[in-house]
């Protein structure tokens, strides 16, 4: 549990939410700010700020429930498909705290999320070195 940390504090109990599904180790509940019908999120119970900090043993198991909620929304809300989002550190968009993933239920044709057409340029000798800094 951390101090001042939204998500632990509902945890913990002390802040209602509308909870979708509770595991051993996650909590879902659906976002009060949603971006589409049943948007959800899928929160590690313990307290890491962003995947980088979240324990490598955990992942597995941490996935395997994100995987059932999925398949849970898709179902129960008739959704044609699903995005999975997770944002780490401000400068991605991180806005609370606390290891979550995001599940957007999606249906054919929404408006939900539609990424841009991306055709940036970038020459094969840029490429390389992006490359050469990752290795
Ligand atoms: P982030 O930007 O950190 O990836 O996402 C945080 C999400 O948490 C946002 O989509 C925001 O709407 C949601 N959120 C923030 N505070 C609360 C809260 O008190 N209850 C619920 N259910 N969602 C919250
Ligand atoms: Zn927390």
């Amino acid at each position: 549990m951390s101090e001042d940390c939204i998500f632990c504090k509902i945890i913990a109990g002390e802040i209602p939410a509308k909870v979708v599904y509770e595991s051993a180790n996650v909590i879902a509940f659906l976002d009060i700010h949603p971006m589409a019908e049943g948007h959800t999120l899928v929160v590690s119970k313990e307290h890491y700020a962003t995947l980088l900090d979240f324990p490598e043993d955990q992942l597995g198991p941490f996935f395997a429930d994100l995987q059932k909620v999925a398949a849970l929304l898709k179902e129960k809300l008739e959704a044609d498909g699903f995005n999975i989002l997770q944002n780490n550190f401000p400068a991605a968009g991180q806005g609370v705290d606390h290891f979550h993933y995001h599940i957007l239920p999606r249906k054919e044709g929404d408006k939900v999320l539609r990424l841009p057409p991306v055709n940036n340029s970038i020459t094969g000798d840029q490429l390389d070195e992006i490359l050469e800094k990752l290795k």
